[in-house]
């Protein structure tokens, strides 16, 4: 083990039902008093023209409201930039920030709602408990599931120099309302590569060094769900949403009482020089990662039938030697996803040659 002794964090609250959406209101006024009376809303770009689903929010004359474009991962740049403009909104801070969205916009609500009562760059928050104060109370309402960024401490963010989680006790939500009416626009290609996300960090789980009863419990109970769920055809999209939803939060865990693996670090090297979104990115590794994980990928190759997904193939083809280079070394960087995947001695199984040849094979 990697760091041998951590008590771990989870969300505060927990709201889970159909039409939990109309008590949002409710959960952020008990958070508001005299001075601190007004909220940001962080809300994935997806909705910035459904106005039934606007018009439903509780946002209020004094709020805040960013619309996060989801075509590039959370940047370090961005919760800064997120970050100043809160503070200069009113003389007060923010009594809640919310986050609904996917993955990359619970990530920014996290960070950003961390990084107004912190200061200077979050680049430099980049790695394990280097935040110093508590952030502001942060709800996550998850629109599309399998992140379980909804439950970890982890806010994963792209720097100038490494993706990075900030990692921390505070960097958990500490409230979570879920409502699956939410996802039910989402298309069935995000649906497939968030939700192999789940599965992925359930498999890395499972595989890993590190797991633990209480890992293996989460991870085995989540990819039930989640191989139920993709390997059936569910005449109402709500369960199946519902279903992912909870798939999603037992990921979260499963990840939080083990650690991902070779796919993840593999998939940092893709997000990080060819900004692969983290779902795709996980899905074209892990399409070569036949020999680490053969169970995982033959359940995986038989979902990715059944739901007639392309994963993307050739997109390292353009790429320089030292583009290459760059991606190994990222990956090769992740220490603890190794450690997780191999043991203390992971360098003995693995070389930056093999990592070399599998991103030629992408
Ligand atoms: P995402 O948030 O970008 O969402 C995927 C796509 O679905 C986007 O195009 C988004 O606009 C769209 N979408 C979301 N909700 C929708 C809805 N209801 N209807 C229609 N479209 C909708 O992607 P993701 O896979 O959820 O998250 C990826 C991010 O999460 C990455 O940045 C990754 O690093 C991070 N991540 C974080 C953790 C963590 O522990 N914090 C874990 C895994 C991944
Ligand atoms: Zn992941």
């Amino acid at each position: 083990m990697l760091y041998d002794f951590r008590s771990f964090v989870n969300p505060g609250h927990y709201a889970f039902g159909k039409g939990n959406l109309k008590h949002l209101g409710e959960l952020i006024d008990r958070r508001k008093n005299k001075t601190n009376d007004w909220t940001v809303f962080m809300i994935d770009h997806f909705f910035q023209d459904k106005k039934e689903t606007l018009d439903r929010l509780p946002i209020g004359e004094k709020d805040l409201v960013f619309f996060i474009d989801t075509k590039d991962e959370p940047k370090t740049t961005l919760v800064n930039k997120y970050r100043d403009q809160i503070l200069a909104h009113q003389s007060t801070l923010p009594a809640v920030v919310i986050g609904m969205g996917g993955g990359t916009t619970m990530d920014y609500a996290k960070a950003t709602g961390l990084m107004v009562t912190n200061e200077g760059d979050s680049k430099d928050y980049q790695g394990l408990d280097k935040i110093k104060n508590e952030g502001i109370y942060t709800i996550v309402i998850p629109t599309v599931s399998g992140t379980g960024a909804e439950v970890s401490m982890t806010a994963v963010l792209s720097g100038p120099e490494k993706k990075l989680g900030i990692k921390c006790d505070y960097t958990i939500p500490n409230e979570v309302l879920f409502d699956p009416e939410l996802l039910s626009t989402v298309t069935d290609e995000d649906r497939f590569f968030t939700g192999m996300d789940n599965y992925i960090h359930n498999v890395e789980s499972l595989n890993g060094t590190w797991i633990t009863s209480m890992g293996k419990a989460f991870a085995e109970k989540s990819n039930e769900i989640c191989v139920d769920v993709f390997m059936n055809k569910y005449p109402d999209r709500l369960e199946a949403d519902e279903k992912m939803m909870v798939a999603s939060i037992m990921g979260g865990n499963s990840i939080t009482y083990a650690q991902v693996g070779v796919c993840h670090a593999l998939s940092y090297g893709l997000a990080v020089v060819l900004e692969t979104h983290h779902g795709v990115a996980n899905c074209i590794a892990f399409n070569q990662l036949e020999q680490y994980y053969p169970e995982g990928y033959k359940q995986f190759k038989e979902m990715q039938a059944f739901q007639g997904v392309d994963i993307p193939k050739g997109i390292t083809a353009g790429c320089s030697d030292e583009d290459l280079d760059r991606m190994v070394d990222v990956a090769w960087a992740n220490e603890h996803m190794w450690n997780n995947a191999f043991g203390p001695e992971w360098e003995k199984h693995i070389s930056k040659a093999e990592l070399k040849e599998l991103y030629k094979k992408m």
